[in-house]
This record gives structure tokens, C-alpha cells and sequence, in this order.
């Protein structure tokens, strides 16, 4: 039996005397697109900066593809990891964060090759033509030497992705990507999600976009003040709530 791609266990996070995440339980199949939504402060991005230790959970454990992240577990202890190890962890869970962070002198070819050759040592004529492949895969073939300020939102966001891409991850993480962009570049980011998720990538993704949800998502995470309330296969917790704050934000977003 394979362990499933995420496995979090209990986890907690407070900031200071604020409990953030207050007792997660998650479990993720391998190639299941999840869905997290759920009023602001609720601790979403925490989650998922939980996922690749950019926070440390203060409890609980976090297995992805069945490795404990962040820590080892020596004589029946748990040590933090050493930091090539962690980086190691972290590049194998890729992030797409709202803003799309990407360089702003540098081409969006050159944005995508970065992790290739400099994180991962692939010659640098070998990254151009996997950062040429990854570009036509979202779409911007024809915007490879455009700078990030010639291109759109979407196509910035499309750019993010690709570069994630690169890093060849087991898992990718979403954090509101489509939430800063104008209405009308929605769709495209959303479709480079939706062939994502064909392709059977394991995503999480925080979203408001319940028409994505329904259409792709696989399962569906209601959170509120740090813990998961309600969760279920995404047109069922869509058409029947059973959580009176579950119904409360629906009515907001839908
Ligand atoms: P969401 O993504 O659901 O909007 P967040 O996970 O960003 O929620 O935040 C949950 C709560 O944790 C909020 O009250 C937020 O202000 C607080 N918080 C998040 N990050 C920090 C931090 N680094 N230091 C202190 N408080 C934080
Ligand atoms: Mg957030």
C-alpha cells in the first residue's frame, strides 16, 4: 500500500497567544485536486505554509509522499532537519502564491529556467528548451523573451506557474492564485490549473472560485477560525452545507 501524497496529523499553529490552525486533520490521494475555502483569518495560507515548513507547527505531524517535513525522527525523537535536506523537501512541493513574485529583469523564459539551473545544475542549454516546453504548456510560448511587466496578470500567474513546474514537484500548493487578478484573466490561470489536474498532479488549492471547485476539485475543505468543519466530495458540501458557517460564507461567495 502507498502512503497518500499528504498526511497531516493534529496540527497546530499559533502565532504568539493567536491559535491559528487548531487541530488539522488532512488526508491526500495522490493525483486529488483539494479545494480549501473558508473565511479570511481562517488560516488557509498558514496551512499550506505548514506543507512546506515555511511555518513550523508548534504540534502535530506533516507527511508528504510518507516523508515527515521538517523533522527526523532520531532515537525516537524528533530533530529539525538539516537545512540541505529541508531545502530538498521544499523543492519537491511547489507554491503559487497570489502575488506572482517573479524577476522583473528577467524574461519570463529566464524566470522559468532560474530554479532549473540554479537550484537544480541543468545546463543552461537544457533548461531553455525544458523552460520553452514548460512556457508552451501554459500557453505563452510566443511571451518567452517578454518582460514580466509586458505581460498581463494571467499571463504573470501562468509564468509562476511554469516556473513552479520546473522544479518537477510531487505536489502543488495554490494560494489564491486567481484573487488579485482582474475578472477577465481569471479563466486562464484556471484553465492552466484545470490540464494540471488532468495530468494527475496532487494540488491544493485555496480558492474562492467555486465554479473550480465543483468542476475539478475532488474534495472540498470548509475552514474556519483553524479548524476544517466541513468536508466532502465538492458538489455535495456545495448543494447541502451542513454547517450553519459553511451556509454563512456560501451565501457570500456563490
Ligand atoms: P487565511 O489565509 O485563511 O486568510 P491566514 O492563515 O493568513 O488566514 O491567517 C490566519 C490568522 O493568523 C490571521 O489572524 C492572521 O492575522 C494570523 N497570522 C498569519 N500569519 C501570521 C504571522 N506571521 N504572525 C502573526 N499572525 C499571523
Ligand atoms: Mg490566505
Amino acid at each position: 500500500m502507498t502512503a497518500p501524497m499528504v498526511r497531516c496529523r493534529q496540527v497546530r499553529k499559533s502565532f504568539g497567544r493567536l491559535e491559528v490552525l487548531r487541530g488539522i486533520d488532512l488526508v491526500i490521494e495522490r493525483g486529488q485536486v483539494v479545494c480549501v475555502v473558508g473565511p479570511s483569518g481562517s488560516g488557509k495560507s498558514t496551512l499550506l505554509r505548514c506543507l512546506n515548513h515555511l511555518e513550523e507547527p508548534q504540534a502535530g505531524r506533516i507527511h508528504v509522499d510518507g516523508e515527515l517535513i521538517g523533522y527526523e525522527e532520531r532515537g525516537g525523537r524528533l530533530r529539525p532537519l538539516p537545512d540541505a535536506r529541508l531545502r530538498r523537501q521544499r523543492e519537491s512541493i511547489g507554491m503559487v502564491f497570489q502575488r506572482f513574485h517573479l524577476f522583473p529583469h528577467r524574461t519570463a523564459l529566464q524566470n522559468v529556467m532560474e530554479g532549473l539551473v540554479a537550484v537544480k545544475g541543468v545546463r543552461v542549454a537544457d533548461a531553455r528548451k525544458r523552460a520553452g516546453e514548460l512556457l508552451d504548456r501554459v500557453g505563452l510560448a510566443d511571451r518567452a523573451h517578454h518582460y514580466p511587466a509586458q505581460l498581463s496578470g494571467g499571463q504573470q500567474q501562468r509564468v509562476a506557474i511554469a516556473r513552479s513546474l520546473a522544479m518537477s514537484p510531487k505536489l502543488m500548493l495554490f494560494d489564491e492564485p486567481t484573487s488579485a487578478l482582474d475578472p477577465e484573466l481569471v479563466g486562464e490561470v484556471l484553465e492552466v490549473m484545470k490540464d494540471l489536474a488532468a495530468s494527475g498532479m496532487t494540488m491544493i488549492v485555496v480558492t474562492h472560485e467555486m465554479g473550480f471547485a465543483r468542476e475539478v476539485g475532488d474534495h472540498l475543505v470548509f475552514m474556519d477560525d483553524g479548524l476544517i468543519i466541513e468536508e466532502g466530495p465538492p458538489r455535495e458540501v456545495l448543494a447541502a452545507p451542513a454547517h450553519e458557517r459553511t451556509r454563512a460564507f456560501l451565501s457570500k461567495v456563490l
